[in-house]
């Protein structure tokens, strides 16, 4: 498992309602919600955010194909919205996605540009199979390391960057099992292959370091 993101999207909120403070790779900004729903409308809401994410993948999509092909197209617009209708326990969410191209484009090449947006990447992730997974940490936790040894080696484990693919739990159980507390069991395999299985988690929330190496703390 690789995240798609090398730098997590990081929100944060305090008491004034409902500002979001969204960090992003390079920069922040604030989301917020609208009055009618108790906020100051200080930055897009999280609708509008899933909505801008589609728009700006599409357009940057068919910008793309456009320029491959050497289309004399200098500049188009994508508009997005969604409307949600029950069906018994189940809402159904429709999501509109409106291509307006310049005048005088042929219809082959129109043809061509919606299949093209209905395969960008945000456009198959929305429609595809998507699971979201929920972890709660502690402030205290974020920065914290947590140390097992067998006198030979010391793992350590960052809780906040372990995102639970399994990878460990899954492939050495005698070591690494969420039903023991602890949860890593040094003794339950020989250094090198704890090294190993280390050395395969996915997120770097795992580590080992040799003991001599260790510095005291
Ligand atoms: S420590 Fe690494 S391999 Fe184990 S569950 Fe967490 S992320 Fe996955």
């Amino acid at each position: 498992m690789e995240y798609k993101l090398q730098k997590p999207v990081h929100g944060t909120i305090g008491t004034t309602k409902y500002q979001c403070v969204i960090e992003w790779r390079n920069g922040q900004f604030i989301a917020d919600e609208p009055e009618i729903q108790g906020g100051k409308d200080t930055g897009p809401d999280p609708f509008t955010l899933l909505l801008s994410s589609l728009a700006s993948c599409t357009l940057v999509t068919l910008r793309m194909y456009i320029d491959r092909k050497g289309w004399d197209i200098p500049e188009f617009k994508v508009k997005t919205n969604l409307w949600q209708s029950k069906d018994g326990d189940s809402t159904i969410t429709f999501i509109d996605r409106d291509i307006t191209l310049p005048a005088g484009i042929e219809p082959e090449k129109k043809n061509r540009l919606l299949e093209i947006a209905a395969n960008c990447p945000i456009s198959k992730l929305l429609e595809g199979n998507i699971k979201v997974r929920s972890y709660i940490f502690h402030e205290e936790d974020v920065d914290k390391k947590i140390k097992y040894t067998n006198g030979d080696i010391t793992v350590v484990w960052k809780p906040e960057l372990c995102k639970h693919s399994g990878r460990c739990v899954t492939q050495l159980p005698k070591v690494f099992n969420l039903k023991t507390k602890p949860w890593v069991t040094m003794s339950g395999a020989d250094t090198e292959a704890i090294k190993a299985q280390v050395e395969r988690c996915p997120t770097g929330a795992l580590s080992w370091i040799k003991n001599e190496d260790t510095p005291s703390e």
